[in-house]
């Protein structure tokens, strides 16, 4: 699921300093935003609408055990095979042993979260199998040996240039084939093309279970995901076991706010509905369907205080909305899942220990949770996880120590009103029109990338009691 965050402060020191990316993916969020913005204006009632998805998402999580049984055996029903990984390592075994076993020799992929997550792509390579990404941004991330930086458009931190760049380098495109977006992209559906006829082996992700039916819903804007599952004689959906609803009906709700939550449309271009491997008395599709049900960490957050996580619908909505990933990105999050959810779901499923640095990663404005079509608060884990992160003493020494310097000062009105006069005495002496434009170290991380205003010379209480003692003042 990527490295641990050991460098997440260099990262986004990086992060900070690099204006192409913060131009890139501050403009495609702030279209992405408006979008949305449109398209829930156009659903009468979008918020009651965002209501019933979040009650859903609650009494599928509540209720999963039930729901997955329901899911297996619907499946396996009509003919696919369901196979339950606990660990990231179950399920590439399940892949690679059925790729070996039946001999296949090239993968062709539609974006899968959760193939990202438990890094399938290298592991299959390494089991000799060739794996062709078919999402373009995914197509564009393989070619450049990089990985994903947004959960919906994986390529948000590149430019047309670099791309352009990347095709002539490593696909052999002319300067015809990159006159212009458009030229672009049907240069890469040519050079897909081919492998889609020559794979043996589709790989997708799934964007909703249906428990009661067996049906995978697969949402895609570019049709790659049909080709993924129709043309390879054997199909592999990965799906994280929480992403359930629990019938059609249910579906369609959860249809009505991911398209416009995500990519401001009212539906995603392609709606796919699988229910089974090809029958027989059929020539078309996959003649073997096998599920995999990626557990790796997920049943150990049920029930804990980050279960909300799991309500998720990785829309991206919140990373969008949020004005920490709108500065530096999703690579400098160092997980596949970035962005404000990312930071309660990495360590949920990770743990702490290696990314405990996430949770930090939010100004705690609150428009994560007010963007989420299924309202989940994120703002509330992210404490959850800081006060966790405090209790396991991660933060370094000089934090502690000033903590504890800050709380002996705080508790004594006295000694509080002392520090704060002499605080904005020192201040005033060494600002400059009101603003301190240097700070030492560790406060330095404030003034490297912002002025830090003064205090008031004369403090709350202070102008409180002045004010109490002047004559009351009669209307006029
Ligand atoms: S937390 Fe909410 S807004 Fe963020 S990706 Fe998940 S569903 Fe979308």
């Amino acid at each position: 699921m990527s490295a641990a965050p050991a460098s997440f402060y260099r990262r986004t020191a990086d992060a900070l300093a690099d204006a192409r990316l913060r131009g890139a993916v501050g403009r495609v969020t702030a279209s992405v935003r408006r979008s949305r913005q449109a398209a829930l204006d156009r659903l009468p009632d979008a918020d009651a609408w965002r209501d019933h998805a979040r009650q859903l998402r609650a009494h599928t999580i509540a209720h999963l055990d039930r729901y997955l049984d329901e899911l297996t055996s619907a499946i396996e029903a009509r003919g696919g095979h369901v196979f339950y990984a606990p660990t990231a390592e179950d399920a590439i075994a399940y892949v690679t042993d059925l790729a070996r076993s039946r001999h296949l020799k090239t993968a062709v992929k539609s974006k899968s979260m959760i193939s990202e997550e438990i890094d399938l792509n290298a592991r299959l390579e390494a089991a000799g199998v060739r794996v062709v990404e078919t999402d373009l941004g995914e197509y564009v991330v393989q070619l450049a040996a990089d990985h994903p930086s947004h959960i919906v458009m994986p390529i948000i931190h590149k430019t047309r240039g670099e791309v352009a760049d990347l095709f002539r380098a490593k696909a052999g495109a002319t300067d015809a084939d990159l006159a212009d977006v458009a030229s672009m992209t049907q240069f890469a559906r040519r050079t897909l093309r081919p492998e889609f006829l020559r794979a043996d082996l589709g790989v997708s992700g799934v964007n909703f279970g249906v428990a009661s039916t067996g049906t995978l819903c697969i949402c895609t804007n570019e049709g790659n995901g049909r080709l993924v599952t129709t043309l390879p004689r054997v199909h592999v959906a990965m799906m994280g076991i929480e992403r359930l609803v629990p019938t059609p009906e249910d579906l369609t709700v959860m249809l009505q706010i991911l398209g416009r939550s995500a990519t401001g449309q009212n539906l995603t271009v392609y709606t796919n509905l699988i229910n089974g491997p090809r029958p027989d008395d059929e020539s078309d599709g996959p003649s073997e369907l096998h599920v995999v049900l990626v557990d790796n960490g997920r049943s150990r957050v049920l029930g804990s205080e980050l279960a909300e996580i799991l309500y998720c619908i990785r829309c991206g909505a919140c990373l969008n909305a949020c004005p920490v990933y709108q500065e530096i990105g999703g690579h400098a999050y160092g997980s596949v899942y970035p962005g404000p959810f990312g930071s309660v779901l990495t360590p949920a499923l990770r743990g702490l220990e290696a990314f405990h640095d996430l949770p930090h990663a939010s100004s705690l404005c609150g428009a994560c949770r007010d963007a989420c079509p299924v309202r989940i608060d994120i703002p509330r884990m992210l404490l959850a996880l800081r006060a966790d992160d405090a209790k396991a003493h991660h933060a370094p020494w000089w934090i502690a120590a000033g903590l504890r310097v800050f709380r002996w000062v705080a508790v004594n009105p006295r000694r509080f009103q002392t520090a704060g006069r002499l605080t904005a005495k020192l201040m005033h002496a060494t600002s400059r029109n009101g603003w301190i434009r240097w700070l030492p170290p560790p406060l330095s991380g404030w003034t490297s990338t912002r002025d830090f205003p003064v205090m008031a010379v004369e403090s709350f209480q202070e102008r409180w009691a002045r004010r109490s003692k002047l004559p009351e003042q009669k209307p006029s």
